[in-house]
């Protein structure tokens, strides 16, 4: 792909130069480039408190759970205070569990395997495909994409009821009530249009229908405070790498019921509390029902304390004055992509949808892909272009026709043809 006969117009830079985000990065070819990274959506640069949490703690750390001498018991006491300080950030109840994991695609997955048997699942088209594809194993009933935030709680309750159309069925029980366990998995803050998902209404209408839900909080997290307790939600699940921590950690937290019936997500040792030969030649073992359960091998301690520094950060920050800021950029950044007629900005729920730093747009007249390119190389603005993992979302915001796309994240459209992906800026206040 040539990106020098390609010009991005100077009138999108500028709505997005005002975001003034300027990172100066070593070229491995030698010296540096500096540029705006727009592309926290994807992923958000850690915040230098979390790096210098780190570093601090990282001459000393040893393994958890496990050892007896001075660096084990402090590194088992960091992990726990992690443990506490996020499931804190997240307002958790005081029965309910917190998972480390790998992400959240490695937390969603890690719910899809606790699943009860015969688990219905509910899922809308439009989710990231980390929330759309985990429940394989399930009955997955998949939700038409909804144009306003009620039309979406009607949907879901016209779902939940077509399964479950006894009232006198509608118990609030953790297994269903006579039709069986359900379970609903909705996003926050949609990673295409960032806009806000209408979680509280969707927990009481699944709750009222006696199914449990599950909040992906990739998106969410970062920029509004999340409470278990307030949106009523069972799960909730988010990245670090998203959240201003750096990659490889992520968090499950919620009802430990399910969690607890399951068999461990990873076999091995942390997860066992006792393992004996039997007289026939074979193995017992006893898993933890605690946190540990799921948690097998070592687990990535810096990963949670950095998720834990990132949360504290967050809340010392205080989320009216980032959520304040975030709002002003916004604004600014959708007036300025107003002002040029060329340019469409995705939006499934509309102009007054309350959102966060999360925009994608298509040019008239240009590739997406070659658009982003020309603005990396030419304007040193740094975006996504693509389907951002959420193919049936953005075909249907596009408007175009799936048959005529490719799998990848970005298909390529002939000159002059309609854009077959979109570009996406994304960006938080946290730094
Ligand atoms: N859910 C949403 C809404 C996302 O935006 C993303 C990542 O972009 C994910 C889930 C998956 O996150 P991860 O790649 O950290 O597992």
């Amino acid at each position: 792909m040539s990106v020098t006969t390609v010009a991005a117009d100077q009138s999108v830079c500028a709505p997005l130069a005002v975001l003034g985000r300027d990172v100066t990065v070593p070229l491995v070819t030698g010296g540096e480039v500096t540029y705006a990274a727009l592309d926290y959506a994807a992923s958000a640069p850690a915040l230098q408190r979390v790096w210098d949490d780190v570093a601090a703690y990282a001459p000393y750390y040893g393994s958890v759970h496990r050892g007896a001498g001075y660096l084990s018991q402090l590194s088992t006491d960091l992990f726990e205070n992690a443990r506490r300080t996020v499931a804190e950030f997240l307002d958790c109840r005081s029965d309910d569990q917190l998972v480390f994991t790998r992400s959240t695609t490695d937390s969603l997955n890690l719910l899809a395997a606790t699943l009860p048997a015969d688990c219905q699942v509910f899922v809308f088209e439009t989710e990231h495909h980390a929330s759309l594809l985990p429940w394989r194993d399930a009955r997955v009933t998949y939700l038409n994409a909804p144009r306003t935030p009620e039309q979406a709680v009607a949907t879901l309750e016209r779902a939940l009821a077509d399964r479950d159309p006894s009232p006198s069925s509608r118990l609030r029980s953790s297994r269903g009530g006579p039709y069986g366990p359900a379970l609903v998995c909705v996003t926050g803050a949609s990673n295409v249009t960032g806009e806000l998902w209408p979680v509280r209404e969707l927990a009481a209408a699944a709750h009222a229908h006696g199914a449990r839900i599950v909040l992906d909080a990739a998106q969410l997290a970062p920029h509004h405070p999340v409470s278990v307790r307030d949106l009523d939600v069972d799960w909730v699940v988010f990245s670090g790498h998203k959240l201003y921590a750096p990659f490889g950690a992520g968090v499950l937290a919620g009802r430990a019921d399910w969690l607890r019936e399951a068999d461990p997500y990873l076999a091995g040792g942390g997860a066992s509390r006792k393992v004996s030969r039997r007289e026939d030649g074979g193995v017992d073992v006893e898993w933890h029902d605690t946190a540990a359960r799921h948690e097998a091998g070592s687990p990535n301690v810096i990963g949670a304390y950095a998720i834990a520094s990132a949360c504290k950060a967050l809340t010392e920050a205080g989320f009216d004055t980032l959520v304040a800021r975030e709002r002003h950029l916004i604004d600014t950044v959708r007036a300025g992509l107003a002002g040029v007629p060329e340019v469409r900005v995705l939006s499934l729920f509309g102009d007054d949808a309350a959102r966060v730093g999360v925009i994608s747009f298509v040019v008239e007249g240009w590739n997406s892909s070659h658009f982003a390119a020309a603005l990396s190389a030419e304007y040193g603005i740094g975006v996504r272009d693509g389907l951002f993992c959420a193919h049936p979302l953005v075909r249907t915001l596009l408007g175009s026709d799936p048959q005529t796309q490719g799998e990848c994240g970005a298909p390529e459209a002939a000159p002059g043809e309609k854009s077959l992906n979109a570009i996406r800026v994304s960006f938080g206040a946290g730094t």
